[in-house]
């Protein structure tokens, strides 16, 4: 059992507090280090996203930006409008600049979609990813489906397309992989569930952390080409994950014409950075996308071997993730305040507690794979909690 020492204890229930008041999204490290400068982190495996697709932007980023006069001008320039990048970004994904829609980050996409197209009753996989409910507005009613611990939180398709037939919602939400158990439909499943939620008004496929799945072989099985097809579907994506660049803010959403027009006409004229243009204008280039490539296979690589090193284990029961991303559940009857904060201040490991969300019962840490040298790290002080 892991319990806390008392000094422990009382440093817990303040970064519980600080947790608190920041909703339902957990602190970043450097609020955290702001408020707790005693705790040090030495790896953050709460934000989930890939460190080497990081370091890769980074590296573009200081030798495009050697003369400062190119750094000047994106300062001092407004930036392009949405329309715009949309053209630069719709080329690359190879469908067309009307469905696409850019966002200050996926969260600001969603935050488009709930607000203007959801009108009366929202579908929401739970567990989830919170801003999908969290944004529905007061008049809208938000119907949960529970997805089966029994199952490893895999959605059931046949099951689900009766809840939906019954409950009859104008917006359904999906997301693949899904966010915290990483739970995967693979890109057949998720075509014939789209074709068979024709007649919902709104399909919302959250795609974050796709670039993390693996199927056959290393090719992303994307949805969004089935916008041709589907008039209602609306394909989100953040870059945050990814990219490793969620300080920048960028992300996209993919849907109807008559969609992005609407969206256009209500804001979001200029609601890219200058930085978040750079960003896209790099994503786009033939050889950043080949760099990419490889630090994304090689991350998926490390990722996978991080996941049956931490289901080897004992004391944990490891949900499998095709996310870059493990679901852990503690069975020997330790807290996950306790194992959290434990990780937390005796190793310098900052993982996510998950006992706020909803549609979860039992003792849940999600825990992101970071690189080879941290997540031995990872393995290591979770084995040593575990085993004490
Ligand atoms: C993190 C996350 C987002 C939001 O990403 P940003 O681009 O950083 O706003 C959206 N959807 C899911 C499922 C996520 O996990």
């Amino acid at each position: 059992m892991i319990t806390l020492k008392t000094k422990q204890r009382i440093v817990a229930k303040a970064i519980k507090k600080q947790k608190e008041s920041a909703g339902s999204h957990s602190p970043s490290i450097l609020a955290l280090a702001n408020q707790f400068p005693n705790v040090k982190i030495k790896v953050d495996a709460c934000f989930l996203s890939n460190p080497y697709a990081s370091k890769l932007f980074f590296k573009c980023l200081q030798q495009d930006f050697k003369k400062q006069n190119k750094f000047q001008d994106l300062i001092q320039y407004y930036p392009s409008q949405n329309a715009i990048i949309a053209q630069l970004v719709a080329k690359h994904l190879d469908i067309s600049p009307q469905n696409i829609f850019l966002g200050n980050g996926a969260i600001e996409v969603i935050q488009a979609v709930i607000h203007n197209f959801v009108r009366k009753k929202i579908i929401v996989n739970i567990p989830t990813f919170s801003s999908y409910y969290e944004f529905a507005k007061e008049h809208i009613k938000v119907v949960y489906h529970q997805l089966d611990k029994q199952n490893n939180f895999t959605l059931d398709i046949e099951k689900y397309l009766k809840f939906v037939k019954q409950e009859r919602p104008d917006t359904v939400v999906i997301i693949n992989p899904n966010n915290p158990d990483g739970s995967y439909l693979k890109f057949q499943d998720m075509a014939y569930l789209i074709k068979q939620l024709k007649d919902v008004d709104n399909v919302i496929v959250d795609e974050s952390f796709i670039h993390f799945a693996r199927e056959k072989d290393e090719r992303i099985k994307s949805t969004l080409k089935l916008i041709n097809e589907f008039d209602n579907l609306i394909v989100i994506k953040s870059m945050s994950k990814d990219f490793g660049i969620a300080g920048i803010r960028a992300g996209y959403g993919v849907m109807s014409t008559a969609k992005v027009n609407h969206l256009l006409k209500n804001g979001y004229l200029w609601n890219l950075s200058g930085l978040a243009e750079y960003f896209f204008r790099t994503y786009i280039q033939d050889d950043f996308q080949k760099m990419y490539e490889k630090a994304r296979v090689k991350y998926i690589d490390i990722t996978q071997t991080f996941n049956n090193k931490l289901s080897k284990i004992d004391g944990l029961n490891v949900y499998p993730s095709q996310g870059n991303f493990v679901l852990v559940e503690l069975t020997e009857g330790s807290t996950a305040f306790d194992c959290f904060n434990k990780l937390l201040l005796k190793h310098g490991i900052y993982t996510r507690n998950c006992s706020d969300k909803i549609g979860l019962e039992g003792e849940f840490l999600r825990i992101a794979s970071r690189t080879k040298k941290e997540n031995k790290k990872i393995i290591k002080s979770v084995k040593d909690l575990l085993s004490a």
